[in-house]
């Protein structure tokens, strides 16, 4: 008989986690050692060799999560992103990737790459057609990441895991924006999943994290590079995250939610100019949105109408200007200001990403809350801007 697939939330509060043996305690025990014997034994254990009992419970439940076979904890979810590059890219290889990627990939691709002797290209657009004409006889990755930061805008999985199949190229996408609970790319052929678990896995920001998911072929080639470069993650931590991941089925599904809640809010609202948001019907990838998330989740942007983003931020009193996201708590930036800061005005202008644009990552608080808060400040920054104009 087939072997039943457990839910989401399910996994979150079991898959891998660890018996307490000695007192049958109801969480996974912590172990902290450093130091395991190495003698009459199978394996040899060292948290750099990612291989301590809490790691590799952990990873199980990553793995579990995101439908792979195996997985990788780390650091940081740079931590995750480099080595997952670095270990399918040699000297003299090519890699095509997504423009619109995470400000810290896109510098460790334009900054360091050259020093490795790796050649990369960014494709023009989301389009598979764009990547396909980027790739060269020594192109070896493909590295996407959906739905992107600041604008939502959404790539097609399975047409890029197609296009890398037949080009016999490894497909690695950042999923940390969906989060395991509304997207899982592997099952749409997709090689390898990134996540800075920072973000929705820890959910509560407290947690510096990251996590690789992939076949057990795949994760042994980035475990021989990662164990060299040292960036595994302290089994307090891990525990931490462990406990953290637990509740991410309930928080991402309240976020999905209430983004949703907040997106159509914000729509109607005579003040605001445009909302991005893939939930939306007016977002222009609504419709692959819908045929591969099965949530649309936590994170939207929008432009105010003839309003000052910055004086609206500082009437916002709920809401809190952060530079991450994914919490529990609702968070604001500027994306001109703070992520996308080191790229010039033309580069911003060219990605579609206006100097008065606001990503709002929400929250799991009560929608009219949020709402007040909004509205409030609004009603506040429009007052500043009439008295400034008499
Ligand atoms: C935050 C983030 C990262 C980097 O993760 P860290 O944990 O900060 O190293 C990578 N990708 C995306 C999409 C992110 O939001």
């Amino acid at each position: 008989m087939a072997k039943r697939s457990q839910g989401i939330n399910t996994l979150c509060a079991h898959a891998g986690e660890l018996e307490d043996k000695q007192f049958k305690g109801a969480v996974s025990p912590l172990y902290m050692s450093t130091s395991y014997a190495f003698e009459d034994v199978e394996v040899k254990r060292y948290p750099r060799y990612f291989n301590t009992p809490n790691q590799q419970a952990l990873a199980q439940k990553i793995a579990a999560l995101e439908h792979g076979e195996a997985a990788l904890i780390f650091g940081s979810g740079m931590a995750a992103v480099s080595s997952s590059l670095l270990a399918f890219l040699h000297k003299g290889d090519h890699v095509v990737l997504q423009k619109t990627l995470y400000g810290g990939t896109s510098n460790l691709v334009t900054e360091e790459f050259k020093k490795f002797g790796i050649d990369f290209t960014f494709a023009r657009d989301l389009s598979a057609e764009a990547f396909e004409k980027e790739i060269r006889k020594n192109t070896k990755g493909i590295y996407i990441e959906t739905p992107s930061n600041p604008l939502l805008s959404i790539t097609d999985i399975k047409a890029i895991a197609g296009l890398a199949k037949k080009h016999g190229l490894v497909s690695m996408i950042d999923n940390t924006f969906a989060s395991p609970v509304n997207q899982n790319p592997i099952d749409m052929g997709i090689d390898v999943v990134i996540h800075s678990a920072t973000k929705y896995m820890g959910g509560h920001s407290d947690i510096l994290a990251g996590a690789v998911v992939s076949s057990e072929e795949k994760i042994d080639t980035i475990f021989q590079l990662a164990k060299n470069f040292g960036g595994s993650l302290s089994d307090y931590t891990v525990w931490l995250l462990e406990r953290s991941i637990k509740t991410m089925g309930l928080r991402v599904k309240a976020q999905n939610e209430n983004a949703g809640r907040m997106a159509e809010f914000l729509e109607q609202h005579e003040l605001v100019e445009k909302v991005y948001y893939p939930g939306l019907k007016s977002h222009p990838d609504h419709e692959l949105a819908k045929s591969q998330m099965k949530g649309f989740g936590g994170m939207l942007s929008f432009e105010l109408k003839g309003l000052d983003s910055a004086i609206f931020m500082k009437y916002l009193k709920l809401i809190k200007p952060s530079m991450s996201l994914a919490g529990v708590e609702s968070t604001i930036l500027s994306p001109a200001k703070t992520s996308h800061a080191l790229l010039s005005p033309e580069e911003r202008e060219e990605q579609g990403i206006k100097d008065g644009l606001l990503r709002f990552s929400v929250g799991i608080e009560e929608p009219e809350d949020l709402i007040a808060d909004i509205e409030e400040a609004l009603e506040e920054t429009r007052k500043d801007m009439v008295d400034v104009r008499i």
